[in-house]
């Protein structure tokens, strides 16, 4: 079963994010502890047998899905995670695995690495250790972090770093990436931040601040050797196309080192499953369209409301509901959630005025009033 990994494939769109198990577990994996043969032990009532997740992934890719990515588990304590990796690959979908924990031993890796994984997905917020562990608040969490890059790199996986982006780490976005390259990674994501708490909020950037910080990632999409891509910052991609538009020329901004422009990927998933079954559009999104250990994948996935009005952008609410760009961007519905708690409203994040706002703020503005602000439509 062994497969050579080829490098991350940019066409990757569609895949899903399966939380296999939870971490802070004390059992190895769903057999532990579970002597001779008979049914499987889920440790949770609702959690995934390990007939379902093979179904599972058999369902995924009748759904054409091209890309799962493993997480919630530790490979040195999950002893089934060999198994799923060999028959994703088996299948035809691509193995990921995003690391909740990073104590992997080389062994545990490079047995999946045979059984076909393909790609490594790892966290690295800040380019120095005491930055990177503060937010983390995990003290040994960045040499962790750059041992499984460069172990993953040796065995030959493709890596995929993961960055957020808020107020303390902003400043040091670009070291950052720079170190992402340095450290082999054939794609980085900026993910900016949901805040699921006050004190997340108090670190989330302002509308305007994300703008500027388009430019950033611009000059590191047109310098860097990976692939940048972002997360929960969808409006990137209308940043970039007003940026191509305004040029005469379109290899005056051209994506990466004479390659000619297109259009950046976000980098999350088109479903996330969790280690009970419940089924997710986005993990930080937590409104479940439906449970697969009651219903097939396909009768949720393409049946069900949530999954049916997100991708009909003509149910969305405020300045994303009238915006030009709402087929191309949409805005993220996981932070429209957390801080409004209607996931149809606009983006919190977003500075940019529709055009057609335009007119209605003129219409509104009292007699006499506001040239100034008629400067701005
Ligand atoms: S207003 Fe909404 S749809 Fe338009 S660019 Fe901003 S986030 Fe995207």
């Amino acid at each position: 079963m062994a497969t050579s990994p080829s490098p991350v494939e940019h066409q990757t769109h569609c895949h899903a994010l399966w939380e296999v198990d939870r971490p802070l577990s004390s059992q190895k994996g769903w057999n532990a502890g579970q002597t001779g043969p008979g049914p499987r032990s889920p440790r949770f009532p609702l959690q995934l047998s390990y007939r379902r997740g093979l179904e599972l992934l058999q369902e995924l890719r009748a759904l054409q899905f091209d890309k799962v990515v493993f997480t919630g588990v530790d490979p040195d304590q999950f002893c089934e995670l060999e198994v799923l990796v060999g028959q994703a690959a088996t299948l035809g979908l691509r193995p990921a695995l995003a690391l909740p924990r990073l104590s992997l031993t080389r062994s545990a890796l490079e047995q999946l690495r045979v059984a076909g994984l393909a790609e490594v997905e790892l966290r690295l917020d800040a380019p120095t250790a005491s930055r990177h562990n503060a937010i983390t608040g995990q003290s040994a969490s960045f040499r962790l972090t750059i041992a499984a890059a460069r172990m993953a790199k040796r065995l030959g996986l493709a890596l995929h770093i993961q960055s957020l982006v808020n107020s303390e780490t902003l400043p040091c976005l670009r070291e950052t990436a720079r170190l992402a390259e340095k450290l082999g990674a054939e794609v980085w994501s900026a993910v900016y931040q949901v805040p699921l708490t006050a004190v997340e909020a108090c670190s989330m950037l302002s509308a305007n601040i994300v703008e500027e910080s388009f430019a950033v990632l611009a000059e590191l999409a047109r310098d860097c050797r990976f692939e940048l891509r972002t997360r929960y910052a969808r409006h990137f991609r209308r940043y970039e196309l007003q940026q191509g538009v305004g040029h005469k020329n379109p290899e005056v901004l051209p994506w990466r080192n004479g390659q000619p422009w297109r259009e950046p990927v976000d980098s999350g998933p088109s479903l996330y499953v969790s280690h009970t079954g419940e089924v997710f559009a986005d993990p930080m999104l937590p409104i479940s369209a439906g449970n697969i250990n009651f219903l097939p994948l396909a009768r949720i996935y393409q049946g069900s409301g949530l999954f049916a009005i997100l991708h009909n952008r003509t149910m969305l609410k405020g300045k994303c509901g009238i915006c030009e760009f709402r087929e191309l961007c949409g805005g993220s519905r996981a932070r429209a959630y957390a801080l409004t708690g209607d996931w149809m409203e606009a983006d919190p994040a977003c500075s940019y005025e529709p055009k057609r706002t335009r007119p209605l703020m003129r219409e509104h503005l009292p007699a006499g009033d506001g040239s100034s602000r008629d400067l701005r439509v």
